[in-house]
Parts: structure tokens; sequence; C-alpha cells
């Protein structure tokens, strides 16, 4: 069903004007967030793997019937500034957000930074880190490849990347394109994943230190679609144990990786952990329409919503002033 039967755009316009100001988003603003409103707090551009613009993106979200947007690119807040030009345009909240690569227990995890100031140099000088690893990892993901017999893989992944960012995916879609597998999940399966020939392991900040990131930055720090990390009852209590003791506020209960089964675990884990619930899709672009935006189901009643506390504080309470425009530039 259509968000828009739901939701007159009277009431929708009303909100807004009551919400926000021109120029400015969430970020350190009181307001009343109404439940009926449709999040979706994980989303990708092609600053990052995605492969929309962030206008697109922004575009696609209200055509889907969202009202409340987080673009979340990996390790990258550079199409921010962008974003939230066409939030107004769509009359679509934004907040800001960023999915920081954490390595936890030998392995990586994702860490969603939401309500974030993207101007703030503690969180910048942060990303700034990854991305020199990923521009070295991006030449190491070649050498191994050309062992393996395939030539330019780096060129060819840079050549697909339009942001500043050099993922795996972009090698994936390369190596795809150029006919060495089948599609990009055999890309990852065979060439890129964990104990493939072309892996790299990551050097990525430890889960405190990027949540201290995102609590630097005024924002609130999300653990995204903790059921793909495949990790046994035991070591994900402990992960939610140290989330929690290192002030992170939230877990994705759920995401366009989970299913039914994992919503319901998900949302008795964070209730037992005293953790507030996200919700994102993880969209990456229409090449993959099973996870299309604005069609995940509301939250498990049991489950205290993040944005719940963003009817008093706004998310990044204390933050300070809003991000000047423009802030969400990096190099
Ligand atoms: P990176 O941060 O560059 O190491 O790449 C991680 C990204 O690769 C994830 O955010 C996904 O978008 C993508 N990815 C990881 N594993 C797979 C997989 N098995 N199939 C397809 N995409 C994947
Ligand atoms: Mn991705
Ligand atoms: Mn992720
Ligand atoms: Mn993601």
């Amino acid at each position: 069903m259509s968000h828009d039967t739901l939701f007159s755009h009277d009431r929708r316009a009303q909100w807004w004007a009551a919400a926000t100001v021109p120029g400015v988003c969430l970020t350190g603003r009181r307001m009343c967030l109404d439940s009926m409103l449709h999040y979706d707090l994980h989303t990708h551009t092609f600053h990052s793997d995605g492969t929309l613009s962030p206008t697109d993106l922004v575009m696609r979200a209200r055509q889907s019937g969202v009202d409340v947007l987080a673009v979340t690119d990996h390790d990258s807040t550079s199409g921010l500034g962008e974003a939230q030009v066409a939030a107004q345009v769509a009359a679509i909240v934004l907040v800001p957000g960023v999915e920081i690569s954490v390595i936890w227990d030998s392995h990586t995890l994702h860490i969603v930074g939401l309500g974030i100031d993207p101007g703030e140099p503690t969180l910048q000088a942060g990303l700034a880190g990854h991305l020199r690893f990923r521009d070295w990892r991006a030449e190491e993901i070649g050498h191994r490849l050309e062992r393996q017999g395939i030539h330019g893989a780096t060129e060819g992944a840079r050549a697909r990347a339009r942001g500043t960012l050099v993922g795996r995916t972009h090698f994936a879609r390369h190596l795809a394109a150029e006919g060495h597998v089948r599609d990009t999940r055999e890309a990852f399966a065979k060439y890129l994943s964990r104990g493939k020939p072309g892996y790299v392991p990551g050097q990525w900040a430890g889960l405190r230190e990027a949540v201290g990131w995102i609590h630097a930055a005024g924002g609130q720090a999300v653990i995204a679609h903790p059921a793909r990390y495949r990790f046994t009852a035991t070591r994900m209590r402990r992960l939610l144990a140290e989330f929690r003791e290192s002030g992170g506020e939230a877990i994705e209960v759920v995401c366009g990786s989970h299913s039914p089964d994992d919503w319901r675990h998900y949302a008795l884990l964070a209730g037992h952990y005293g953790l507030l619930a996200s919700c994102g899709s993880d969209y990456h672009g229409p090449e993959a329409p099973w996870m299309d935006l604005g069609r995940l189901p509301p939250l498990p009643d049991s489950c205290r919503p993040l944005w719940g506390a963003w009817g008093y504080d706004g998310p990044g309470a204390g933050a300070g002033a809003p991000p000047a425009a423009g802030a969400g530039e990096s190099g």
C-alpha cells in the first residue's frame, strides 16, 4: 500500500513546516515526530557503493512514500550536501548519516551514525583515515586478483566509482561486466569475501572508537543489519553488551537483509539490552529490486523506536548549531 494513501500531503507539509526551517536538518531541533511517518534510516548513493545520485535517491524515496530518510554512505559524508538540498525540494526530512566500517573481535561490522554533523572534525579525521585505507586496499585487491590472472581490476573498479571512495562492490561490478563472473554475488563468493583470493583484511576503527566519532559529531550509533554477521548467540550477546557499554544507542531490527524471524529476534534482544530500534532498507539502487525504498513494515510493537527520543531532544542532542550549508562536502 502506498504511504500516500495513509498520509495526506497537507499533513506531511504541516508537519514539515513545524519540524524544520529551510536549510536546516533535524539535528538538535525540538520536534514532535508522528509515529505514522515512514522512516528509512539506511541508504546509499554513488558517493559510496550505491548507484543513484543523492538527488535521485531522495526523489525516489519521496515517490516511495518515505517521510524521513537517512543517507548513510560507507565511510563518507560527501553526498549529504546535495541530499539536503534535494530533501528540501522533495519536502521530506533528511537525517544526515554515515555507515562506518569497524573491526570487532577480528570481524568487520557496520555501525550507522544518524543525526551527525558532517562538518565535525573528529568524525571527518576518522573517515579520512578509512578513505586512505580504502585507496591502498584497492591497489592491494588489484595485485591479488592479478595473481589469479585478472588484469586491470583496480583501474576498472576505480572507473566505476563515481564518488571519492572505492569499495569491493566496485570490483564486483567490474568483474561481472568483464565476464570473469556471472554477477556481483558470484564475484564476492569467488574472489572478494573473507577467505577468498582477492580479500584484504579491513583495517578499520574499533567499535568504541567509531561510536566515539559518531557521538563527537552529535549523532546516535546503530548496529547495522546484525543478522548478517552470522554470529553465535554468545558472540552476539557479547557484541550488544560491549556496544551498550560504549554508549551505542540502537540496533537495526527491521532492515532489508532481515527475515520476519530476525525482526522478532532482534526486537527481543534490543529490549533485553536496553537498546532502541531502528529500521532501514540498506538500499543501494534500482539494480537490486528485491530491496526497494519504503517497503519495510513497521517495527514490532515491543520496540522503542530510535526516533521516539527525537521528539524531545532531536538526534544528537546538545550537538549545538546545525551544520552549515555545504558542510557535507569532504575530499
Ligand atoms: P567494502 O565496505 O568496500 O568492504 O564493501 C562492503 C559492501 O559490499 C557491503 O556494504 C555490500 O554492499 C557489499 N557486499 C558485501 N558482501 C556481499 C555479497 N556477498 N554480495 C553482494 N554484495 C556484498
Ligand atoms: Mn554497500
Ligand atoms: Mn552494511
Ligand atoms: Mn549499508
